[in-house]
């Protein structure tokens, strides 16, 4: 007779081996590891010559997970399909579209030994070298941009969660419990990114009055303009608490003057936060350093290593003037993260700085491909963007019938053909539509105060002189014709 007793055992066995496969044995990982690598090797053979877009087809759907699995075969080819041949390229030399840093191929190696290790870097008691780990990437990184030892940061998952997780700690720094919102006023401009908003919104703040501070004509913010809207407030009974500047605007480029917000912040007992997620990373370029200058100022600044270091997707930091105040923000005790004995840390843990305790080993994907390559070729490409930016606004402005922005900043650089006013957005809506379907190299467009302009973001790796020669070309031929 089998006891309950036994057959709750034989359960247990044969569950346990009906799970065996999530568990795969030496043989079986190097099956995985092998046919990983033949995939990665055909994606990255020559990726910057990747055709730039391509538009969607109707292409296989995508199936559903079911009880069985599905070959190993099969799902690679459903990637190389229905992903990674499909869109917009992020791997392609002729991405010119966005702010993509194109995605250190070391950064993915950090990513892979990161989640094969699954160390939980949020807390220095669970994984104190992780934790070292990610905290020498951000006291690199606050060094990189001129801040104190006071300063502390966390990494998180990109540009949005890093500015939203600086508001929280702006609002958490300098508003009382009873503060009337509805007289608390914030500073920024038409050009700040649209995650700002996002941000003041989650971390209610909608009832605070927003100004939008005019621009220049080189769409900064415009200091004098912005100190009379404080005095204004002030005057009225209200309270300016929060400014927040932008060093590399998404649309444009754009360097707000960082020296006078700072100047103007002090005054006028103001938290100054400055969006770097596009320009801070510049600050490893001696020939940028002196239009960045005041960022070191801010009491927070937010970078996107995703961008401006190249790494892959998911890669954002906060950093924080006095760090206290980072930890005083999103600091939390819970009775089951009692720390573990014999704990002698005096390392912040991630999960003091941000909203996430469980959180993938970021600060490896940043620190690997650094200390891999060093410093120098990350300098070399950022210069190397800087100077693309320039002779791109060069040819571009020799050509006849063109129209450019404005010099650029940073590696953005608007332009757009000629044509009477009535006609002008759809000739370059065209012109973007034949650039895209030749796919060679893939341009995006924006608007600046509702004018259409194209638009050139030049921020990764791959991209090099031969790919913005294919766009003047492009752009050449359009004249022509
Ligand atoms: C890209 C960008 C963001 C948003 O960052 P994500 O990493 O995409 O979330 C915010 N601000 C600026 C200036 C940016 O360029």
């Amino acid at each position: 007779m089998v006891t309950s007793d036994e057959s709750s055992l034989l359960g247990i066995k044969t569950l346990e081996s009906e799970s065996a496969v999530l568990e795969p044995n030496s043989q079986e990982r190097y099956r995985l590891l092998q046919a990983a690598i033949a995939y990665v090797e055909e994606l990255l053979a020559d990726c910057g010559n990747l055709p730039a877009y391509t538009a969607p087809m109707e292409g296989p759907s995508v199936p559903s997970p079911s009880e069985s699995g599905v070959a190993l075969e099969r799902i690679l080819a459903l990637l190389r399909e229905s992903v990674d041949r499909v869109g917009v390229q992020q791997k392609s030399g002729g991405h010119l579209g966005y702010l993509a840093g194109g995605g250190l191929f070391s950064s993915a190696i950090a990513g892979f030994l990161a989640e094969s290790s699954n160390r939980f870097s949020g807390r220095f008691a669970s994984a104190p070298g992780a934790v070292r780990i990610e905290n020498e990437v951000t006291r690199w990184l606050a060094e990189i941009v001129g801040y104190p030892d006071t300063a502390t940061g966390n990494l998180t998952s990109g540009g949005s969660a890093a500015n939203l997780n600086a508001i929280v700690t702006a609002r958490e720094a300098m508003l009382g419990e009873d503060e009337v919102l509805s007289e608390a006023v914030i500073y920024k401009t038409d050009q700040s990114h649209h995650c700002i908003a996002r941000a003041l919104k989650i971390a209610g703040l909608v009832r605070c009055p927003q100004r939008s501070v005019p621009v220049d004509n080189l769409l900064r913010m415009d200091p004098q303009a912005l100190e009379k809207q404080l005095v204004e407030d002030r005057a009225a009974g209200l309270r300016p608490w929060l400014i927040i500047g932008t060093a590399g605007t998404t649309n444009s480029g754009a360097i707000d003057p960082l020296g006078d917000l700072s100047k103007l912040s002090h005054e006028y007992d103001c938290w100054l936060h400055v969006d770097a997620a596009y320009g801070g990373c510049f600050m490893l370029c001696e020939e940028i350093r002196d239009r960045l200058a005041g960022l070191e100022e801010a009491d927070s600044i937010v970078l996107d290593p995703h961008k401006g270091l190249f790494l892959p997707y998911g890669i954002g930091a906060l950093l924080v003037r006095d760090g206290e105040l980072l930890e005083q923000a999103f600091g939390f005790e819970a009775s089951y993260l009692d720390e573990p004995p014999r704990s002698c840390s005096k390392e912040r843990s991630p999960c003091d700085l941000s909203f996430e305790l469980s959180r993938p080993f970021r600060g490896l994907r940043v620190w690997f491909p650094l200390l891999l390559h060093g410093l120098r070729p990350v300098r070399a490409a950022l210069s190397e963007k800087l100077m693309l930016a320039r002779w791109l606004y060069d040819e571009l402005a020799s050509v006849d019938g063109v129209e450019l922005y404005s010099q650029p900043e940073l590696t953005t650089v608007l332009f757009r053909l000629h044509g009477s006013s009535a006609t002008q957005e759809q000739t370059n809506r065209e012109l973007l539509r034949s650039i895209h379907l030749d796919g060679r190299v893939f341009p995006s467009s924006t608007r600046i105060h509702g004018e259409f302009w194209l638009r050139t973001a030049i921020l990764s790796h791959h991209t090099h002189l031969e790919h913005v020669r294919v766009l003047c070309d492009s752009v050449r031929n359009a004249v022509r014709k």
